[in-house]
């Protein structure tokens, strides 16, 4: 029986796995190595959508976000697949909650997934203010106890819970860490689609928009950010740490000065607390948060209220938190846990609100490095697009 199973070619059914290096045998039978840390429950399909989606937005849309909505529950309508290059700021998750309302109040099973569980969670946030009737869970490690709803926020390491299970699966952030490159979560994302699936992103590589060139897929484009302005170009300050931590001192004190508020962006969570100690024997009125803080909510409301001026802060609020007037300082920005594409993001922190579309991104570094060089080169080139 064994050596049967080791001439016939093995195709793992959960990843895809063709290489035999990756094979291994238990009692003469062929098992998957490579994707054998990825096994639990699945979901089952019975589960059953009674509310209808009946959702409000506090703001309009622009009319590129109106049209670009339009369009994508028409491709769906169409069973057309749709890349959305999107730039940072450009409101790309608003403009899905047409076509996830259609599949809600049809019935069919619609997911939203990203890398980071971080945004996970702040998705989650964001939909179940927005879809108020409906149930809209997070699934990621650690919290996978109920894998359906009406709308099922997963990370892409979640997704081998789904078989053939999405009418409708919407991923973002294609291009972050861990899925970017990772052969076995491209797997598990092409076999958790039943229909049709949406990608997201905001530096699509040449390889995905010729895979987007054939009749069964098209290329949305969304360039303008909500109100036309550019995203602020980062001012990067290069030192020693001795200088770095001078000029964090000496612009966070300009900044205060013309009454803006400041997010100080750092790499760790020991340092959001070490830095926030410095800062606070120089200014009052400051607070920090990282993900292990119990109070997130409640230090993000009352810097929203301006009760803090400052707020010193790992990744958690890379995404999400629009404040008018923001001003934006990345401590370390070369430090390896940002990338491109992270910094791009912090950076899309700053000039949200319409009314005050201006603002400054500086990031204080110890050498200038390629990731850093690489952010502020697509910054630029998506403000050329305009
Ligand atoms: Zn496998």
């Amino acid at each position: 029986m064994g050596r049967f199973f080791i001439n016939t070619k093995f195709i793992c059914s959960i990843c895809g796995n063709v290489d035999s290096a990756y094979v291994g045998y238990k009692n003469g039978q062929p098992y998957c190595r490579r994707c054998i840390m990825f096994r639990g429950q699945e979901a089952s399909n019975n589960y059953v959508i009674t509310e209808k989606a009946d959702y409000q937005l506090a703001y309009k849309l622009s009319d590129d976000q109106k049209r670009l909505s339009a369009k994508l529950l028409r491709n769906y309508l169409k069973g057309i697949d749709s890349l959305v290059h999107a730039v940072c700021g450009s409101g790309k998750t608003e403009i899905c909650l047409e076509v996830i309302a259609h599949c809600i109040n049809n019935g069919l099973r619609v997911g939203f997934a990203v890398p980071r569980k971080d945004v996970v969670l702040e998705l989650t946030y964001h939909f179940k203010n927005i879809f108020k009737n409906n149930k809209v869970i997070a699934v990621y490690g650690g919290n996978s106890n109920r894998l359906e709803g009406d709308l099922i926020v997963l990370t892409t390491h979640q997704l081998y819970r789904y078989n053939q299970y999405f009418d409708l699966l919407i991923m973002d952030e294609i291009d972050a860490f861990p899925y970017r490159g990772n052969t076995i979560l491209e797997a598990f994302f092409y076999r958790s689609i039943k229909k049709n699936f949406v990608l997201m992103t905001a530096t699509p590589t040449p390889k995905l928009i010729k895979q987007f060139k054939q009749p069964s897929r098209d290329i949305l484009e969304l360039y303008s950010r909500f109100h036309q302005h550019p995203l602020p170009v980062p001012n990067i300050i290069c030192g020693n740490l001795l200088y770095l931590n001078y000029k964090l001192v000496s612009e966070t004190s300009r900044l205060l000065r013309q009454f803006k508020p400041i997010l100080i962006f750092v790499p760790t969570i020991d340092l959001s607390k070490k830095v926030y100690r410095f800062l606070s024997i120089f200014f009052s009125h400051g607070n920090y948060i990282n993900s292990k803080s119990e109070q997130r909510q409640m230090i993000i409301k009352r810097f929203r209220s301006k009760k803090y001026r400052y707020l010193v802060t790992t990744a958690v609020l890379e995404r999400g938190v629009t404040i008018r007037d923001l001003q934006v300082i990345v401590y370390l920005s070369d430090h390896s846990i940002y990338d491109a594409h992270s910094l791009i993001q912090i950076a899309g922190r700053v000039g949200r609100k319409k009314d005050a579309p201006g603002g400054e991104v500086i990031f204080l570094a110890k050498h200038k490095n390629q990731e850093t060089q690489r952010a502020i080169k697509e910054i630029n080139a998506a403000n050329q697009k305009l």
